[in-house]
């Protein structure tokens, strides 16, 4: 063979070489299929179908991603009071086959400690993007702003958001828990992974920032395909397609799963539906391994324990934040009481026979009750400045009744104060105020602590308080807190 000859062949092989090592391998067309929930908070009734359809999806489709959008602690007790809090949540998860989940708020509800043990007991992979990650002495370990996953050649970018308070700062969630991390404006952070389009053929923010965050967050990256959301307990039966970027979130509690399915064609994207199933309706079998698991979880035999019998039940939400602001007013030396809305979680408490689980269905918060002095137009800040902050419902009080009135921009102001009796508050007066440990570090100062110390966690004072009330009527007691 000649030198010449022998040269050529030299480059014929290099060149295929290069074309095999450095072109990717991408099939002319390829099937993403990502399954997503959002807002777990440690609820096992809908795993069952959940597991047997994430299974049943696996056997149907090549490229399967599950996804959590955040929010998988806190609001069941049989995970929130187990041994270890939360391994049976992620456990669940791990049977599961989750493969992703970004981090929440109430992530951080039990510590930044458990919070580090429970990722290293999940196999899923953790993302957030606007946690200060490095050098902030938080040490929350092992989570990354973003992870890449390749499926049959394709390259899927997830980008992790966590909901950040303008308030605060900081998640919503009791302040002295994340006191030594430092968290970013989800939007301002996400912009600074752009470069991820270039890397990725599908390109997915994975959030827990609340839907209106997500659709600020379309408009300011169209280099998304997708925005997989939690936060807000949004149903979205369809997507919403905002800036050309796809939106869906799957309410709470994984009674929803989303199913988005990307179709590419030679590596773009050639099109993205996303279908909301209903698992309630949905049809097919339970996985019978992951009922066997639940069961073993509910076997906490404290947790079922009667410790009274309520002669009436308890029949709506508005109902239910009453008896938790009255339980608060029946503390020495205070006058007054109020619950946020959000605080209380179910709809209903049957008459009967009541278990400390029963109650923590009511009031999931690991809580402690301060008692501040505030006078009638501090009272009058907290319930409005609340009120702007959340944008759901009106503050329920003990001791006292208001009226508001709506005011532009969704907020409200606090017109008329009475006490039960229709008497006006002394507005010169300051009140001694029982409020929740959450109300008390976001909106409260260390000054306005009243000097009464309670001591007592909001669920141990629900539970007395029923114990000693079990006649307490709340069938029709008019609603404390009304708008005009
Ligand atoms: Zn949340």
């Amino acid at each position: 063979m000649s030198k010449k000859l022998r040269y050529i062949y030299f480059l014929v092989g290099l060149c295929c070489f290069w074309i095999v090592s450095c072109t990717p391998k991408v099939p002319h067309e390829v099937e993403i299929v990502i399954l997503s929930y959002n807002d777990l908070h440690g609820d096992f009734e809908n795993l069952p179908k959940l597991s047997a359809f994430v299974k049943e999806t696996r056997s149907t489709y090549k490229n399967v991603i599950v996804a959590s959008a955040g929010d998988r602690f806190t609001g069941n007790p049989y995970n929130d009071y187990h041994e270890k809090s939360q391994f049976p949540i992620i456990d669940l998860e791990n049977h599961i086959g989750v493969d992703i989940a970004v981090i929440g708020n109430h992530e951080f509800d039990f510590g930044v400690e458990l919070l580090n043990e429970r990722l290293k007991d999940a196999k899923s992979i953790a993302i957030s993007a606007n946690i200060k990650l490095e050098g902030s002495g938080s040490g929350l370990e092992g989570v990354k702003p973003y992870h890449i996953f390749e499926k049959n050649g394709i390259k899927i970018a997830f980008l992790g958001l966590t909901e950040v308070d303008r308030l605060t700062g900081k998640p919503s969630v009791l302040l002295e828990r994340v006191a030594d991390i430092e968290f970013f404006d989800p939007i301002e952070t996400a912009v600074n992974y752009r470069f991820l389009r270039k890397k990725s053929h599908v390109f997915v923010a994975l959030t827990h920032i609340g839907l209106r965050e997500d659709l600020i967050l379309a408009d300011s990256m169209p280099e998304l395909d997708l925005i997989i959301g939690g936060h807000s307990h949004t149903l979205l039966k369809e997507p919403i397609i905002q800036n050309n970027v796809l939106i869906t979130q799957a309410y709470s509690r994984a009674k929803h799963v989303g199913k988005t399915t990307i179709l590419l064609k030679k590596g773009v994207v050639s099109q993205i539906t996303n279908e909301m199933i209903d698992l309630a309706t949905w049809e097919g079998v339970v996985d019978s391994a992951i009922v066997e698991k639940i069961r073993i979880y509910e076997n906490n035999p404290f947790l079922k324990e009667p410790f009274v019998t309520l002669q009436y039940e308890i029949p709506n939400h508005k109902q239910l934040g009453h008896m938790v602001a009255d339980a608060a007013l029946v503390l020495p030396g205070v006058d007054f009481s109020v619950v946020n809305c959000s605080s209380v979680r179910a709809a209903r408490l049957d008459a009967g026979p009541v278990t400390y689980a029963d109650i923590l269905r009511v009031y999931p918060f690991n809580n402690y009750l301060v008692i501040v002095a505030l006078k009638p137009s501090e009272i009058r800040e907290l319930i409005e400045t609340e009120f702007t902050d959340k944008r759901n419902c009106l503050m329920l009080p003990a001791g006292f009744e208001y009226v508001a009135q709506r005011t532009p921009g969704d907020n409200i102001k606090v017109v008329n104060m009475t006490y039960p009796n229709g008497k006006k508050l002394d507005e010169t007066k300051t009140y001694h105020v029982a409020v929740n440990n959450y109300l008390f570090t976001k909106y409260l100062l260390p000054e306005q602590v009243a000097n009464i110390s309670v001591d007592i966690s909001v669920l141990n004072n629900i539970v007395n308080f029923l114990r000693n009330n079990p006649n307490m009527d709340y069938r029709n007691v008019p609603t404390r807190a009304k708008f005009n």
